[in-house]
Formats: C-alpha cells, structure tokens, sequence
C-alpha cells in the first residue's frame, strides 16, 4: 500500500465534499487552521482508545450521542448544558441499573458537515446545492446561502473551542458530581412516568456515597465521584478540516486528527479505495464506520483490514444502521463472519439513520417503536451470535422538542410541528431519551 500521509487522501476519489469557488481563500484557511491549537490533546485520545479497549473486550458499554447536526445559530449554554446532561442521565441509568461502566462519547464540538442523498434541492422549481452543514454552507434556501464558503470551517472550529471548554468545565467543574445526581433532572422530565425510577437510581446512589462516608472513604476526594469524562465526536467528513487539524504527536511520533477524540466515517464515504478510508487508515484516533444493511461480508472484512491492519481491540468500531426491518436479515451474517475472522470491534447500534421516515405533513420523523425495536434486535442478535454488543450511537437533544414520534408521551405526527427544531435529521428529546436507557439497560443486565 502506497505510503500514508495526512495528505494522500488527496489523491483518491472522494465523495460528499462541496466544490469552492475561490481557491486561495481555501487554502489560506487550511494554513491558518493548521497553524491554530489542536481542539484535543494526543494523550486524551488515547485514554478513550484504552476505555474502548475494554468495551470490545466486553468490559465497558459506549454510549455516543448528541446532535444530527450542530448549528452555529443555535449556539448557547444552555443547548449545551441540557446536552450534557441528558448524556449523564443515560450514563448514570446504564451504569447502575445494568452494572456496566459506561464510556461517553458526545457527537459534539465539531459535528458540522453533513452527507447529504443528493447534491441539489428543489422548492417550487427552484433548484439550489444542498445544505451540507454549517461548516461547508449555509440552510437558508438562497443562492448567497448555499455557497460553500471556506471562512465558514474557521467558524466551526472557534465554536467546537467553546463548546468544548464548556464541556470540560462541566464535566470537571462540579456539574457531573454524583452527590448532585437528583438534580441532573431537567425541569420538563418533571412529569416524565419514568422519572420516579431516575429518583431511585439517584436515591441509591445517595446510600451508597452515604455509606461510604460511613465508612470512613472519602468520596469527596475522589475524582470517580465529583468529576466526569466525557469526549467528543463527529463524522470527518471534511476533510480538508480534518487534514489542517492533523497533528505528529511529540510523545509517540504518530499522527491524530485533533479536531475530536473519535472520528468516524459515515455510510456514503466509506468506499475502500476512496479518500475518506485513506484518510482514516492513517490516524491514529479511535475510529467509527457505520455499516448499512446492503454491506457485503468480504467487503466488510476487507474494510476492517484497511482500517485496523493490526487488528487492535478499541481502534475500530462498526456502527451498524441497518433499519428495524432490516437488521434481523443482515447483521447476523455480518456479526457471525467478523466473529469467524477473529476481528477485533466494537458492535454498535445507531437505531436512527435506518429508521428516517416522512410523515404526512412532509416532516422527516423516526418512530420510537422502530428505534427501539433495531436497539432489541441488536441485543438479541449479539446475544443468539455469542458475539458483544459493545454500544450504542444516537441523535439526541437535551431540549423538549418533538422531531421523534411515540415515547411515553406518545408524540403523534400531528404534534411533530410544535418544536420541530432539527438543522437536518429527527432526534429524540430528553424524555425519549431516558426512556431508551431504562430499556437498554435492561438488556445490558440480561
Ligand atoms: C449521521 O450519523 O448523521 C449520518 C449521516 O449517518 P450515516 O452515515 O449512517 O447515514
Ligand atoms: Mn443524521
């Protein structure tokens, strides 16, 4: 194989990118945002390779989540904050009622490029390029704000900046201490049904801290107790983005993208011989692949071998999208052929992508009840394989929105308008969210 280079990606076909006008202003902004500080430092992402490690050995459950699409207008503390939390929610639910560790990783501070299923969208004969994220373009349908506009990537990094910082000081700063867990409760889950069993999760956990005490360990000094982890995550699908961000550590000498802790490559651009592997074979981050139902078992293989030659466990994760119509047909031949090859991966479940509908008025919407029947099969798949059901991977707000029907509250698609806020795919609110955690820690004890 040719040898890699942060750039020689540049020399295969790619897909998914937006065509700019102005060459120079390009490549100003590579150079700036290649002189800029990485987002996140080398030794952070290999923590989150060793945490993963343990998760593809069955010791550690990945939960990934946040956000289709960040934007840069709805950009606030509060957006972040409620994020942040419905993650830690989740966490907290799963690590207790199903006894796991759990590993968060946020689909956020960077997850602004979007593929998209065509390259022009029409509106009453108009025809204009698609949206493709706040970091290529803009959503409003004129011409002026479908251009794609280099400036827009140094935006995009000044935002994941702040973003980050924000969650770093949440997650460091008080917010995640597990004495405050009772008060995680974001105001509208109030009358969630499920919120009594959130209490008594957060009750036990008090006993326990209690108990602690008792005993004479001092839970206030320790770190497991008063702060959290949290990393981030997004498609790299830019990747002349992804490539100015690529830093040579100083400690190892090798290469990592420094734009998030973990990258991955979506269903549209993971092509074997196309740029977007050959860009992801070299890095030396945890990375993602989503796999799709049509996905051919040798091709599979052969996908896993470019990207993790040395078939380390924690470098590779599949993230299988398959539909809940579908998963139940081709995950099984997938799982059992990995599993035959002695591949080392994390298994993980993005219910979503495969679950996309239209309702009636025209609203791109998921149901509850598809979602979490893939999330069920995937459980049952792993467990009738013998194989480990290492995560899972959602789009997901802390905000009470209605994007999603069914849940407990049982949004109908009548409903979806009233806070239909998403920049591009449908996501569960806060709500929803914590219903899905009861549910799949349910099978992580099982
Ligand atoms: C996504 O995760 O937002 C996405 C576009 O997924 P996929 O590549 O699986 O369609
Ligand atoms: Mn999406």
């Amino acid at each position: 194989m040719a040898q890699w280079s942060a750039r020689s990606w540049r020399d295969k076909p790619i897909q998914q990118q937006p065509s700019y006008q102005n060459e120079q202003q390009l490549h100003d902004v590579e150079r700036q945002l290649s002189q800029f500080p990485p987002l996140v430092f080398a030794e952070e992402i290999r923590a989150l390779r060793n945490q993963l490690s343990d998760v593809c050995q069955g010791n550690g459950f990945l939960l990934q989540g946040g956000d289709c699409a960040e934007s840069f207008s709805d950009f606030n503390a509060p957006k972040i904050r409620d994020t942040f939390k419905v993650i830690l929610q989740m966490a907290i639910v799963m690590t207790f009622a199903g006894s796991c560790p759990v590993t968060k990783v946020a689909r956020m501070a960077g997850q602004y490029a979007k593929p998209r299923s065509s390259d022009f969208e029409s509106i009453d004969g108009v025809s204009l390029p698609s949206y493709r994220g706040d970091i290529i373009n803009g959503s409003d349908f004129n011409q002026a704000s479908r251009e794609p506009d280099p400036e827009r990537m140094l935006k995009a990094y000044h935002h994941s900046a702040a973003t980050l910082n924000l969650l770093r000081a949440f997650a460091q700063g008080g917010l995640a201490n597990l004495h405050k867990v009772h008060k995680w409760n974001l105001s509208f889950i109030a009358s969630n049904p499920l919120k009594e069993r959130y209490q008594q999760i957060a009750e036990e956990i008090q006993s326990a801290l209690r108990f602690m005490e008792v005993l004479g360990i001092n839970a206030d000094n320790n770190a497991t107790i008063h702060e959290t982890s949290l990393f981030t995550s997004h498609e790299a699908l830019l990747l002349p983005y992804e490539q100015a961000l690529t830093r040579t550590d100083t400690l190892t000498g090798l290469p990592y993208d420094c734009s998030a802790h973990m990258v991955w490559i979506g269903e549209r651009t993971r092509q074997l011989d196309h740029a977007h592997v050959e860009f992801m074979r070299g890095i030396n981050n945890p990375i993602g692949v989503k796999v799709g139902s049509k996905m051919p078992e040798d091709e599979l293989i052969r996908l896993i071998d470019a990207l993790n030659p040395d078939n380390e466990a924690g470098r590779l994760t599949l993230i299988t999208r398959m539909g809940a119509d579908n998963l139940a047909e081709n995950m099984p031949r997938l799982v059992r052929r990995v599993k035959e090859e002695g591949r080392n991966v994390i298994w993980s479940s993005d219910p979503m992508h495969g679950n996309t509908i239209k309702a009636d008025n025209g609203l791109k919407t998921r149901s509850f009840d598809a979602i979490h029947k893939e999330l069920r099969q995937f459980f049952a798949i792993h467990q009738s394989e013998g194989t480990y059901p290492g995560g899972i991977h959602l789009e997901m707000t802390g905000e009470d929105v209605t994007e999603c029907t069914g849940g407990a509250y049982k949004i109908s698609e009548e409903d979806l308008s009233s806070r239909y806020r998403t920049q591009c795919d449908p996501r569960l609110n806060a709500d929803q969210v914590l219903e899905l955690a009861f549910l799949v820690a349910e099978s992580l004890k099982a």
